[in-house]
């Protein structure tokens, strides 16, 4: 069902009796060439793509749970390709560019809303650094603009320039970077992929991934075996729990990160502000809720719950900001989970089981990867060959030491 101001003029009139699912609930065949485990926005943009660019039907998501229920529902819905490494931006600008056209291409309104990404610094030191990032972006073709203390007191005139431990000094601003509606993204990725044949199956858990000399055969579910020649595990927090079922150990630990939401306020916060001195980040929906995170909870879980102590380290760099928004009340929190790579950046790679596909390692930017990393996905799995944006996303750059290190901070994921 095609969505256009006609359709909605017409159900209005008919009393909105003539919607259609967005996707079907089918039966799960028996073999299909290629299953996909985990119905997240990677997951489901991997199908969609694979059914829009290669032409592929025969394929299977599998969704443990219900779709939007994972990270791609539960993120802080930032988007933005202001990378420094070679490795990354080309990856995170193509994602981007597919941003700029998903909505016309989805038929669908993810509310996309490029308001510009604006991260603060406060010292020369950072300024620096943020100056040699902006210029590795434009080297790439990729807008950035280094501002000074005026132009951002222009733009964001609430924040507390003058606060005594970190005072703000300018920013690095990106106007194509922005936001967008998250679990709009993967019910817009569910509903193109389903239109084009590709079989969403929800509450179907994949078990075991059955491996018969050196290569996939299928995957236990809990609805039975299912038969594929090929097979993607697109499970973000959980990939490390999926592939082990297949005998690999992978350079990933999972963490929690919360995300958090204020009663709604009038328009406050044009953009979206990131703290330099710290790790929090800040915008406004639409609905006037303040959407804002900071770090990871420091241990490694599986556990996708918010708990009390994160608020108040999220609070305290809040204020450290923006005290103005001090009274400002908390409505709910939650957590989703992470896959912290060694070095920050993701993996997109074949491994060494034949038939046996990765995309992984998104830790807290997988939600601004979404359609570039189902694009290149899609592209590895159709041709058995890397996509060139995705090139340096190698699997095997943890054995050849050819990371990508944005953070700087070594082979710890929680830091990055
Ligand atoms: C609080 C928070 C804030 C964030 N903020 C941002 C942000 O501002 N910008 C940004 O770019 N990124 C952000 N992220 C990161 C981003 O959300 C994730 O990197 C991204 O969503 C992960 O990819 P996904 O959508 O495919 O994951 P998910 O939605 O988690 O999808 C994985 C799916 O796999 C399913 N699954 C797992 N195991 C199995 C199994 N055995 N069988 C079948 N299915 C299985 C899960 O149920 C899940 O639905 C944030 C994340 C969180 C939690």
């Amino acid at each position: 069902m095609k969505y256009s101001v006609f359709s909605l003029i017409h159900q209005a009139i008919r009393g909105q009796k003539d919607w259609t699912p967005a996707w079907r609930d089918p039966e799960p065949k028996d073999e299909y060439d290629i299953i996909l485990i985990g119905g997240g926005g990677h997951g489901l943009a991997t199908a969609y793509y694979l059914a829009k660019e290669h032409g592929l039907k025969n394929i299977a998501v599998l969704e443990k749970g219900y779709i939007g229920g994972g990270s791609v529902g539960r993120n802080t819905t930032i988007v933005r390709s202001n990378y420094q490494e070679p490795g990354n931006i080309p990856f995170y600008e193509l994602s981007l560019k597919l941003w700029e056209g998903l909505e016309q291409d989805l038929n669908y309104n993810v509310m996309m809303s490029q308001r510009g990404v604006l991260n603060l610094y406060h010292s020369d030191g950072q300024r620096d650094e943020y100056a040699r990032r902006g210029n590795a972006m434009a080297m790439h073709g990729v807008d950035g603009e280094l501002l000074n203390r005026d132009q951002v007191r222009e733009m964001v005139p609430f924040l507390d320039f003058e606060n005594g431990r970190f005072p703000i000094q300018g920013g690095l601003l990106q106007r194509r970077g922005g936001t967008a509606r998250h679990d709009a993204v993967a019910w817009g990725f569910a509903r193109g992929a389903d239109s084009r044949g590709v079989d969403i199956l929800q509450n179907t858990e994949a078990k075991q991934i059955r491996v018969e000399n050196g290569k996939v055969v299928g995957v236990e579910t809990n609805r039975g075996f299912i038969k594929a020649k090929k097979i993607g595990i697109v499970a973000a927090g959980n990939t490390t729990r999926v592939a082990e079922t297949a005998g690999l150990r992978l350079p990933i630990e999972s963490y929690v990160l919360q995300a958090f939401v204020s009663e709604a306020i009038k328009p406050l916060i044009p953009c979206v502000i990131t703290f330099g001195a710290g790790h929090f980040y800040i915008s406004q929906s639409d609905k006037g809720g303040l959407v804002f995170g900071a770090s990871l909870d420091y241990y490694t879980s599986y556990a996708a719950r918010g708990n009390l102590p994160a608020v108040e380290d999220t609070i305290e760099e809040a204020m450290a900001i923006m005290p103005g928004i001090s009274r400002v009340r908390l409505l709910r929190h939650w957590g989703g989970i992470m896959d912290m790579s060694m070095d920050g950046s993701p993996i997109i790679d074949k491994t060494t089981i034949e038939g046996l596909y990765l995309n992984c390692g998104w830790c807290y930017g997988g939600f601004k990867a979404t359609p570039g990393s189902g694009f290149c996905f899609a592209h590895l799995l159709a041709k058995d060959e890397l996509h060139p944006a995705a090139k340096a996303l190698r699997l095997n750059r943890f054995e050849t030491g050819h990371v990508i290190d944005e953070a700087g901070t070594g082979a710890q994921p929680n830091l990055h």
